[in-house]
């Protein structure tokens, strides 16, 4: 018998990846046709999204998320997108979502999370791929309104809908003024997480872990310019949901060697790779892995163990959980790839 010369693939898992900006610009192309919706300026003329700035970057987000209009459209997206990483070899996701994104499309919580737990339904029954959402309030709309989707959430439970995040701007508004909603959701039952140390500094990664009773920060890398702040997360295991590609895109770091995922890996943080907003940041979820193994010399063992890390933190049931830690342990029993 002969050996596959094929590297074997280390099985992924994602924790990070807003779904409308996880939309390819072809799916979107398609559908602003479909839907009759204008996205004049939207795309370069490689085809790709078109922005700049961080500024541009939002409008195109919001202008690509305007073209998503009924169940089936949110049903189309998550299963493209799940079905795309699976490819790449993931075998579990987390889908984060906005019902403050639907509802400016006309669309209730109940059908947009009907219509994208369908495309997941779908995608898994297709390649095996599990996957959960993770509802996020809004910071720059406010406290009152981050309470109402925590209000919506725990009022209409949905079996995949396993987290409650915080998104939006984070110069505005400060975690105390959240501690409410997550409570709510935390007692619901719900893993929280709440994105900080990205665009603000070590002392917002502080401020999450002190008012909002997280066990995962998006992003959190900023954490790297505090020493204490780091030494916390490693000594009470709090996971980062790490997007490097996306802190390259919009500027946080130079290059991807300068980015601080490895020392806090080394530091004892758990970490995790992410693609938030992938085809956005030029970027993919297969990619990251690649990226930060080649830059930073990490083996596959290195690798599987951030698959690990992400499984451990997942906000899934403890059989799902099992599932998943024995398919990463399969693949660790296989025969290393070759050089
Ligand atoms: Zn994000």
């Amino acid at each position: 018998m002969t050996q596959s010369l094929a590297p074997a693939v280390v099985p992924k898992a994602e924790l990070h990846v807003h779904i409308e900006g996880a939309a390819s610009p072809e799916l979107v192309r398609e559908l602003a046709q479909q839907n009759g919706v204008d996205v004049t300026g939207l795309f370069a003329e490689d085809g790709a999204y078109a922005w700049s700035d961080f500024t541009q970057f939002l409008a195109a987000y919001d202008s690509a998320s305007r073209v998503f209009r009924t169940p089936q459209d949110y049903t189309r997206l998550s299963e493209t997108y799940l079905r795309s990483i699976a490819e790449q070899g993931a075998i579990y996701a987390e889908l984060t979502i906005s019902p403050d994104h639907a509802a400016a499309a006309g669309l209730s919580y109940a059908d947009y999370v009907g219509g994208l737990a369908e495309g997941i339904y779908r995608a898994r029954e297709a390649t095996g791929i599990e996957a959960r959402m993770i509802v996020v309030g809004v910071r720059h709309f406010g406290a009152r309104a981050v309470e109402q989707v925590a209000a919506q959430v725990t009022a209409r439970p949905h079996p995949l809908v396993t987290g409650f995040g915080l998104a939006g701007d984070e110069a505005e508004g400060h975690p105390a003024n959240f501690a409410r909603a997550f409570r709510m959701a935390g007692e619901a039952g719900l893993g929280l997480t709440a994105h900080a140390g990205e665009t603000a500094g070590a002392e917002s990664v502080t401020a999450a872990l002190d008012f909002l009773q997280v066990s995962r920060i998006g992003h959190g890398v900023r954490a790297i310019e505090d020493t204490a702040v780091v030494e916390r997360l490693a000594r009470d295991g709090i996971v980062l949901e790490v997007c490097p590609g996306s802190n390259l895109a919009l500027g946080l770091y130079g290059a991807l060697r300068f980015h601080p995922v490895n020392l806090l890996r080394r530091a004892g943080c758990r970490i995790t790779l992410n693609s938030d907003d992938p085809p956005f940041f030029g970027t993919t979820l297969g990619e990251e892995y690649e990226g930060c193994a080649r830059t930073f010399g990490w083996s596959r063992e290195q690798c599987l163990d951030i698959t690990r890390t992400a499984i451990g933190a997942a906000f899934c049931d403890e059989d799902t959980r099992g599932h998943l830690l024995r398919a990463v342990a399969d693949a660790a029993g296989a025969p290393p790839a070759p050089a």
